[in-house]
């Protein structure tokens, strides 16, 4: 196959020339299989979506009645199709608000664009047009659009130019990684909750309109945050009246053994933005669910400026609606949340086990997302040589071995469908481990 003219994204492309691409024609339950048939365990559903299986005869029916019904139409200038406005109930059934409104999207990126347009225009209403900073966490990930790039707190968005003006950070509540020499986990939160005081403090809260934060950073390597750190910078935000805006395109849906990542670390946020596991990959699909007090304020705008000056044609299609409605019911009827929570203790336990490894830095995660961080000397944290490519190395090995993981700079990353069951957490830490030993010794032997 002439595979010349695709553009691939995120990827080495020198790398990629040495073992050609992988591709993937047949999916079944947590098992992906490639043009040779060749089966994988995807130890990553897809891109961390797939999540109630790839092939769920459910998912399957709902998408061809709602094609064979209505085949797509928009949900703009008063128009709007039955699943969408389904959907729209049920996210807010779902959510932690009491009341509030949904604006889709066709991805997680433009839902956090929308959020951040959602408080320009509010604020500009409100006669604020200077309130409108937006506050992100170093090494965060919010997507690939200009302002989700701009809110991404990772350096790769310096080759664009990237963040423009108004996008702003605060520190990374990551423990193993930033805690100084003797730092207790308690005294380091206290010092990133004292950092976002500072931000706001040098910035003048009057100019700030929100605060995006995952509640465990995803592609910024699996982080959860420090003991507490939610707990001390809610009140700081309100405080200065800064929205929270929970970016749940992750977390979201039960990855983190609570249908929210909000619930699990007790967040109160005046935004949730959703994607991924929404349509568990069957359809491209983001949303914006807003609060009670946002909602109210956003009604006044809107009456105001007459419209919300934004909409995407393909936002709120109804197939994509009909599906996510059927995921959330099967993972709400399948009791996929609580599958989740039950194989946690394997999950984090079996991964914990790694840290007895030479190069295994730290294990960590929660729910069924996790991350191994590899160093080059475990005292002092050093990491790899970025050259040595180590996340790519043992990603390929163990692709050969069946299971796919993926490689996030100096780590692997792990995030099995919700469908998961405990034999294949164990074959997926018995590859890894084979894989691990023997990527180890490689690099034991050169040196
Ligand atoms: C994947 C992701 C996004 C971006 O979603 P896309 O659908 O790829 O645009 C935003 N935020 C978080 C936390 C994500 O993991």
């Amino acid at each position: 196959m002439d595979t010349s003219h695709i553009l691939y994204g995120f990827t080495d492309l020198k790398n990629l020339d040495s073992h050609g691409p992988i591709v993937i024609n047949k999916a079944k339950g947590a098992y992906v299989y490639d043009r040779k048939g060749k089966k994988y365990f995807d130890g990553n559903s897809g891109l961390w979506n797939s999540v109630v299986g790839f092939d769920h005869p459910k998912m399957i029916a709902t998408a061809q009645k709602q094609y064979e019904e209505l085949s797509g139409y928009h949900a703009l200038f008063g128009r709007i199709t039955e699943p969408a406005i389904h959907l729209t109930n049920k996210l807010i059934e779902v959510s932690p608000f009491d009341e509030g409104k949904v604006f889709f999207t066709n991805s997680g990126s433009e839902a956090n664009d929308t959020a951040v347009k959602l408080l320009w225009f509010m604020n500009s209403h409100k006669g604020m047009p200077k309130k409108r900073k937006i506050i992100t966490r170093y090494n965060s990930y919010h997507g690939v659009t200009i302002g989700a790039a701009s809110m991404t707190g990772k350096p790769y968005n310096d080759v664009f130019g990237l963040p423009l003006p108004d996008f702003i950070r605060s520190a990374c509540p990551h423990y193993w990684k930033f805690g100084n020499e003797g730092e207790s986990e308690e005294n380091f939160s206290l010092r990133m909750a004292q950092d976002l005081e500072n931000v706001i403090a040098k910035e003048g809260a009057d100019t700030i309109a929100g605060f995006f934060a995952e509640p465990v950073m995803g592609a910024g390597g699996v982080i959860p945050p420090s003991k507490n750190y939610f707990q001390l910078i809610q009140p700081i935000l309100k405080k200065h009246n800064i929205p929270l805006i929970a970016d749940e395109v992750i977390c979201g849906f039960g990855r983190t053994g609570n249908l929210w990542g909000s619930i699990t670390y007790d967040i109160k946020p005046d935004i949730i933005i959703a994607s991924k596991c929404i349509t568990s990959g069957f359809f491209p699909l983001g949303a914006v669910i807003t609060g009670e007090e946002i909602t109210k304020e956003l009604i006044e705008a809107s009456y105001a400026a007459e419209e919300f000056p934004h909409g995407f044609t393909a936002g709120g299609h109804p197939v994509g609606c009909a599906l996510a409605l059927q995921a959330i019911d099967i993972i709400i009827e399948e009791k996929l949340v609580e599958n989740v929570r039950k194989l946690e203790p394997l999950f984090m336990g079996g991964l914990k086990k790694f840290e007895d490894m030479e190069f295994i830095g730290e294990a960590r995660g929660i729910g069924l997302m996790g991350a191994l961080e590899m160093v080059q000397d475990k005292k002092t944290k050093k990491p790899f040589d970025g050259h040595m490519n180590m996340g790519e190395r043992v990603a390929n090995k163990a692709i050969e071995k069946g299971l796919i993981c993926r490689p996030l700079g100096p780590s692997i990353v792990l995030c099995p469908p919700f469908i998961t069951t405990p034999e294949q957490i164990d074959f997926m830490y018995s590859t890894l481990k084979e894989t691990l030993n023997e990527v180890f010794n490689e690099i034991k032997i050169s040196n």
